[in-house]
C-alpha cells in the first residue's frame, strides 16, 4: 500500500510532522527504530507516582512552538528549577563555593566577564538566526572558537574558565570546539528578556524556566497515542530511494514500503548511516557533515531535597567527570555528563559508574548525596538511535553546513532537533511542523 508521507523516526519532531500531516488530511506512517515512542524524550514513574525524566526535559519562555505544542495536548506548564530559592555551588579540583562569584575569581575578573558578556550579545545582534551565512564576517567568526574570541576580547584565564564551566554545565561541548558564529547564532535566537543589561550570555529564563508537569516525555506519548496504529515500532529504515513520483522505505529485513513523500526526523548520526539515493549530493553533504555532542544523564532520586537545608537550590557547574546538577522534581536531582568527560565514564567499569557519580554530587551537597532511593544512568551518546545528545558546531561547521541547513528538498522533508540553530525540543517541534506545513502546501 503506497502512504501519502512515511515519516522517519518518532521522536518529538517525527511525531509532531506526523500529527499535522495527519490533521491536514494525509496518509500518514510513522516508523521507529526502538520499541518505544519519545526518542530522547523518556521518563519512567516510581513507586510514589514522582516522574524521572531521563532525557529532554526543561523549555523556556521562547521556546514558542514547544509551549503551543503543549497547550494543544492541554499540558500544564509549571516553573522548573529556576524558582527553586537558594545558591547555586561552583566545584572544580582546588575548590568549592556556593553563589557569587565563583572561588577562582580575583580582582577585576567580575567587571571582565561583564565586558565579555556585553560585547558577546552585541555582536549577537548582528546575526540573523535564519541565516547566519549573511553576516559579513561569517566565514571568520565561523573559524574562530567562542573560548579563542574571548581571549582575543581580553577575557581573563578566570573568566574564560567561567565560561567554559557553563558551557560544559549544558553538555554541549567546549568553548574550545565551539564555533563562534554558532554561539552569536543561538544567542540571536533567544536573546533573553534582559539583553539591554546583559549579565549572562545564556539566558535561563528564556531556555529553560518551564516544564511540563504531566512529564516532559509525556508531550511525545500524547502524540504518538493520537496517532494510534499510525506509528509502526521496531521498524529501523536502512534505505532510502527518492523519486519525484514516489519514495521506498527499505526495513532492516528488507520489509519495502512506498510513499508519494518521506520526511525524515533522524538525528544526524543515525541519518548518516541511512542509505539514500535520489537526493542531491550538495544536501547530502550538509545533512552528513552535522554533529552532535555526545553526553550521558544520571538521575539521582531521593526522599527529600535534602540540598535545601544548606541554602542551597540543587543547581551546580561542576568539573568532575559530572558537569552539572539541577533538581528536575521534588528530591529528584537531574545530572549531565559532558562530552570532554563521556570516554572516562565508557572507561568506568559498569559497577563503578554509580558509585563514582554519586561521589561528584557529594562534592557538592555532602554525604546525604551518597543515600539515593535508586539512581539512572542513560548512556545517549553511544545509544545507537541517537549516537548524541544536542548539536555540536565546531569551529568552520556552520560554513560548511551552509544555508541547505533546514530546508527541504521535495519529496524529501528534514526536520529535528539538528535542523534548528541548536537542537532542543523546541527545534524539534518548531521543525516538525514546519516540514509538514511544506509537504501539505505542495499537496
Ligand atoms: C540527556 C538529554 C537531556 C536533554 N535536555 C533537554 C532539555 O532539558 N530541554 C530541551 O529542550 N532539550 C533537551 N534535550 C534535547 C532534546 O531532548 C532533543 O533535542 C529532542 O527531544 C530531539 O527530538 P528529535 O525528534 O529531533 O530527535 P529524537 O528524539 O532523537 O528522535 C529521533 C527518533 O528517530 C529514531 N530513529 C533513529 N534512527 C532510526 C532509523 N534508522 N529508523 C527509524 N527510526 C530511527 C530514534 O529512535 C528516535 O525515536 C536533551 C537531550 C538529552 C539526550
Amino acid at each position: 500500500m503506497n502512504h501519502d508521507v512515511i515519516v522517519l523516526g518518532a521522536g518529538l519532531a517525527g511525531l509532531a510532522a506526523a500529527r499535522d500531516l495527519a490533521a491536514g488530511g494525509a496518509d500518514v506512517l510513522v516508523l521507529e527504530a526502538r520499541d518505544r515512542a519519545g526518542g530522547r524524550v523518556e521518563q519512567t514513574t516510581l513507586p510514589d507516582g514522582r516522574l524521572v525524566q531521563l532525557g529532554g526535559e526543561v523549555v523556556g519562555s521562547a521556546h514558542t512552538a514547544y509551549l503551543a505544542l503543549a497547550d494543544e495536548l492541554g499540558l500544564t506548564l509549571v516553573p522548573s528549577y529556576v524558582a527553586e530559592p537558594g545558591r547555586m555551588v561552583r566545584a572544580t579540583p582546588e575548590g568549592v563555593s556556593a553563589g557569587d562569584p565563583p572561588h577562582w575569581f580575583g580582582p577585576g575578573d567580575d567587571a571582565c566577564h561583564r565586558k565579555t558578556t556585553a560585547a558577546f550579545t552585541a555582536l549577537a545582534r548582528g546575526v540573523d538566526p535564519d541565516d547566519p551565512w549573511s553576516h559579513p564576517h561569517a566565514a571568520a567568526l565561523d573559524a574562530l572558537s567562542v573560548a579563542e574570541w574571548l581571549r582575543s576580547e581580553g577575557a581573563s584565564p578566570a573568566v574564560v574558565r567561567l565560561w567554559e564551566i557553563g558551557q560544559l554545565a549544558l553538555a554541549s561541548g567546549s568553548y574550545e570546539r565551539t564555533s563562534l558564529l554558532s554561539a552569536l547564532r543561538k544567542h540571536a535566537a533567544v536573546p533573553g528578556s534582559d539583553d539591554a543589561e546583559p549579565c549572562e550570555p545564556y539566558d535561563y529564563t528564556a531556555w529553560e524556566g518551564q516544564r511540563v508537569a504531566e512529564g516532559s516525555a509525556t508531550v511525545a506519548l500524547r502524540m504518538a497515542d493520537e496517532l494510534g496504529e499510525r506509528v509502526r515500532l521496531g521498524a529501523p529504515a536502512q534505505g532510502l530511494a527518492v523519486r519525484p513520483g514516489g519514495c521506498t522505505v527499505r526495513l532492516a529485513g528488507g520489509e519495502t514500503l512506498t510513499a508519494d513523500a518521506v520526511v525524515s526526523a533522524l538525528p544526524v548520526g543515525p541519518l548518516r548511516r541511512l542509505d539514500v539515493t535520489g537526493v542531491s549530493d550538495a544536501r547530502l553533504a550538509s545533512l552528513h557533515r552535522q554533529r552532535q555532542a555526545v553526553a550521558a544523564k544520571f538521575a539521582a532520586v531521593y526522599d527529600e531535597p535534602f540540598w535545601r537545608g544548606a541554602d542551597l537550590n540543587g543547581l551546580s557547574e561542576c568539573e568532575g567527570v559530572l558537569g552539572s546538577t539541577w533538581p528536575q522534581n521534588e528530591g529528584i536531582l537531574s545530572a549531565l555528563v559532558p562530552p570532554e568527560r563521556y570516554g572516562v565514564l565508557l572507561g568506568t567499569p559498569d559497577a563503578l559508574r554509580e558509585r563514582e557519580l554519586l561521589a561528584d554530587v557529594a562534592r557538592l551537597y555532602g554525604k546525604s548525596a551518597l543515600r539515593p532511593s535508586s539512581t539512572y544512568l542513560r548512556m545517549w551518546g553511544t545509544d545507537p538511535w541517537t549516537q548524541g545528545y544536542v548539536t555540536q558546531w565546531v569551529p568552520g561547521d556552520v560554513t560548511a553546513v551552509g544555508p541547505l541547513h533546514g530546508t527541504h528538498e521535495p519529496p524529501l522533508y528534514v526536520c529535528g532537533s539538528d535542523q534548528w540553530v541548536a537542537g532542543y525540543m523546541e527545534g524539534a517541534v518548531r521543525t516538525g511542523r514546519a516540514a509538514a506545513g511544506e509537504a501539505l502546501a505542495r499537496g
